[in-house]
């Protein structure tokens, strides 16, 4: 089995090259997925990792289950990036023969309780890893999706699932399985439909941080028009109310590794420099805010988010995305402009009332991100008058 996955993926047989849904899908997921697009073949592809502790077994029809709500979920990428004008483009997935996702069943060393939420992702991982070095052929990119089935307990069951990680760690993620995780609940306004829904939602949004993308808002109008932002509180909303990815969200993922098309030979996350800037400043232009940047040429993406406090980690889900449009300069540098009508910050409380944060997140051509926050107070932006951001101080990653 292990070199027939390994030919396939020589042969670039993934869920892009294959049209039609499996036969062995239920009939709910042959309805769901009837509108699919032709996505692009990618190089590398997702390493989907099915992790039960050596007391536990797989819950029932996980393999059919699991790669029905995947195939969903790229789809759902993947008429994002193509209503954003990138492509029909989405997550690479390695397929078996029969239209399942390959999804790598690894056995943990101790108990399913060993592997907690908050702490258990760090051996899990280990042990994933420890998998993946032994059999090379299954690590198709650096981008980890591992689910765990939920505990039962006096606290969790299929009703309240939980107890396992659920959260994005670099290019890896955790979320979970139950019983009823079964996309023919999906949009169903039932008990278990409000539960797919929430945990569904969260599986799409924590594979979003998995694939490099940090939480987002939209505009006003955006959000008035389209409904939640995948990387907002779409978690919450997918499959039941409009959910839809940023163009910022979209930008970032046409640059990462699962992306990037057929015979792309990128040795992505490489860098550990960030680029060079040449100049920052932004201004206040009437009811606006114009930024400009000047930066290093192997630049291809800057998206601009403007958040107002607390700044701290899981409080960024309202930083309004603005990606900058990009231009080359003679020189060679790399420009990125981007205007944001202040009308477009609604739904940012205090933004005309203390300290906000401009964050500028740079991208370079295999797929780093570097993030440098630019704290400033609205009201003292001179009308007409240009705010020279100074030296960057950068962080890694998102
Ligand atoms: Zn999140």
């Amino acid at each position: 089995m292990r070199a027939i996955i390994a030919t396939m993926c020589a042969l670039g047989l993934t869920t892009a090259a294959v049209g039609a849904v499996p036969s062995h899908f239920q009939p709910r997921a042959q309805e769901l997925l009837a509108d699919s697009i032709q996505l692009e073949p990618t190089a590398n592809h997702l390493n989907v990792i099915y992790f039960v502790g050596n007391d536990r077994e797989p819950l029932a029809d996980y393999e059919r289950r699991i790669s029905e709500l995947l195939i969903y979920v790229q789809q759902f990428y993947g008429k994002e990036m193509a209503r954003n004008g990138l492509g029909n483009r989405s997550f690479g997935l390695v397929l078996n023969e029969n239209g399942n996702v390959n999804i790598i069943l690894v056995r943990g060393d101790k108990p399913h309780t060993h592997y907690a939420y908050g702490t258990g992702h760090n051996d899990c991982l280990r042990e994933v890893n420890a998998y993946l070095d032994e059999h090379p052929e299954l690590r198709t990119s650096q981008h980890n999706f591992v689910i765990m089935p939920t505990y039962y307990d006096e606290k969790y069951n299929d009703l309240n699932p939980g107890g396992v990680p659920f959260y994005g760690l670099g290019t890896n993620c955790f979320a979970l399985d139950y019983g009823h995780f079964d996309i023919r609940h999906l949009g169903q306004k039932t008990r278990e439909g409000r539960l797919l829904t929430k945990w569904f939602g969260g599986f799409a949004h924590e594979l979003g941080h998995g694939l490099n993308l940090p939480h987002n808002d939209g505009t006003a109008s955006q959000n008035a028009q389209m409904g939640t932002p995948l990387m907002e509180a779409g978690n919450y909303t997918f499959g039941y109310s409009p959910t839809y990815m940023t163009l910022a969200s979209c930008r970032i993922l046409a640059h990462s590794e699962l992306f990037a098309p057929a015979g792309c030979t990128t040795r992505f996350y490489t860098n550990t420099t960030p680029p060079a800037v040449y100049a920052s400043n932004f201004k206040r232009v009437g009811d606006a805010l114009e930024v400009h940047l000047e930066l290093e040429g192997n630049v291809v993406n800057v998206n601009t988010y403007v958040q107002d406090p607390p700044f701290q980690v899981n409080q960024d889900y309202d930083a309004v995305a603005f990606p900058c449009v990009m231009s080359r300069t003679h020189e060679g540098k790399t420009g990125a402009f981007v205007h944001i009508p202040l009308a477009e910050l609604a739904e940012l409380k205090k933004v005309h009332n203390g300290t906000i944060a401009l964050d500028i997140l740079i991208q370079t051509d295999e797929g780093s991100r570097f993030r440098w926050r630019v704290p400033f107070n609205l009201s003292q932006v001179p009308a007409d008058g240009t705010i020279d951001m100074g030296a960057p101080v950068f962080h890694r990653g998102y």
